[in-house]
């Protein structure tokens, strides 16, 4: 279950529209127990620069770990938008999600601008077994306004 708090839902829809017709990104601030609510959102520069990809930009990451480490806190997710698409994790994403050194843990959240209404949906993405990316496990999970 995902459980964010009002400002920070509200900063990520802002962050969509802000970039949009490009995909906006960022991090989820939070602790690390699976129960605890989303504190803050880090928008991060979309190095990519393109509204079918993303890719945060690696200075801003470095600087979102650092503020979150000063507070006690840690990424616990990552945030892009969908400006064509469905809230779903796309192959690309799946592959970004799977990858060495991304914790299996983080939430993998979603928000689509695809049909002018805002969906935001959350995600935890398992790689696959054997070599096939295809079949890696995505599984959705309850998102909670706290
Ligand atoms: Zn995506």
């Amino acid at each position: 279950m995902l459980k964010i708090g009002h400002q920070p839902w509200m900063e990520i829809l802002a962050e969509a529209w802000r970039v949009y017709p490009n995909e906006a990104c960022g991090v989820l601030i939070g602790q690390s127990g699976d129960d605890d609510p989303i504190l803050r959102f880090e928008p991060i520069e979309n190095a990519a620069n393109s509204s079918r990809v993303f890719t945060l930009d690696p200075m801003g990451f470095m600087k979102a770990e650092r503020r979150a480490d000063d507070d006690g806190l840690e990424i616990v997710g990552v945030v892009h938008s969908h400006t064509h698409t469905a809230a779903y994790p796309s192959p690309t994403d799946v592959t970004e999600a799977t990858a060495p050194l991304v914790p299996p843990t983080w939430h993998w959240v979603i928000v689509s601008l695809a049909w002018g209404f805002p969906e935001l949906r959350s995600f935890r993405v398992q790689a696959g077994e054997g070599d096939s990316m295809t079949l890696a496990g995505i599984a959705e999970e309850p998102v909670l306004l706290s």
